[in-house]
């Protein structure tokens, strides 16, 4: 069983990910968690090329960008969510292609693009159920900044400017609108609501998918 959880930034993807899979751990489920970018040791090498801002302050076209994500996730399904899935694993992925539906969507790729990758690298694998973490990003960029100034950032300081509020509004239009052209396999939840609720929540469509 493929299960991934997505959301924009600060919508509390890491949170709900570590309860779920204690959850599912408790009942002795055999699982796999993993993330991208970053599931696989070639894929963190890619991780850190993605993310971190290269001291002569050039960066990737969004074409680039995107082949390296698409690199990152042929790798993760060749070295790990494949073969997990082969021997009968509950596989969790915090993020997966409708991150790049929305965020290389967002930077402007068009779609027959992201078509034509996603038949390469998917082969038509798709997610049994993918929780969208739905948050308004005024209030999800204002938790990843308390985050970052209390536990610091991944890599360099991320500014939130009105810039990136309107970026963030278009990632989080896309995830919705994959949502809207997916209703059965993607779960929209509210992710403002309290932990335990969004938790619960979320255990409502894994349990049920789980039983099927
Ligand atoms: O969720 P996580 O913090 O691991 O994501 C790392 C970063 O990569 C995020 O800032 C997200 O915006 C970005 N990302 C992206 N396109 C993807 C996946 C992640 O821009 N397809």
């Amino acid at each position: 069983v493929f299960i991934t959880i997505e959301g924009v930034e600060g919508s509390g993807k890491s949170t709900q990910l570590l309860r779920l899979s204690e959850r599912l751990r408790h009942l002795g489920v055999p699982l796999v968690v993993s993330k991208e970018p970053g599931g696989t040791a070639l894929g963190r090498e890619l991780r850190r090329l993605l993310l971190e801002p290269h001291p002569s302050g050039e960066a990737w076209c969004p074409e680039a960008e995107l082949l390296l994500f698409y690199a990152d996730r042929a790798q993760h399904l060749h070295a790990l969510i494949r073969p997990s899935l082969e021997a009968g694993k509950v596989v969790l992925v915090d993020r997966f292609e409708d991150s790049t539906r929305a965020y290389q969507g967002a930077s402007g790729v068009p779609d027959s693009a992201l078509d034509r990758l996603s038949e390469l690298v998917l082969r038509r694998l798709r997610p049994h159920l993918t929780v969208l973490l739905d948050m308004d990003p005024e209030t999800s960029l204002q938790r990843v900044e308390v985050r970052n100034l209390a536990y610091g950032a991944e890599f360099a300081e991320t500014r939130f400017d009105q810039a990136a509020l309107d970026f963030h509004r278009r990632v989080r239009a896309r995830f919705l609108a994959v949502a809207q052209a997916e209703p059965n396999r993607v779960a929209v939840v509210p992710a403002r609501d309290p932990v335990d609720q969004v938790e619960a929540a979320i255990w409502v469509r894994v349990s049920a998918l789980l039983r099927s």
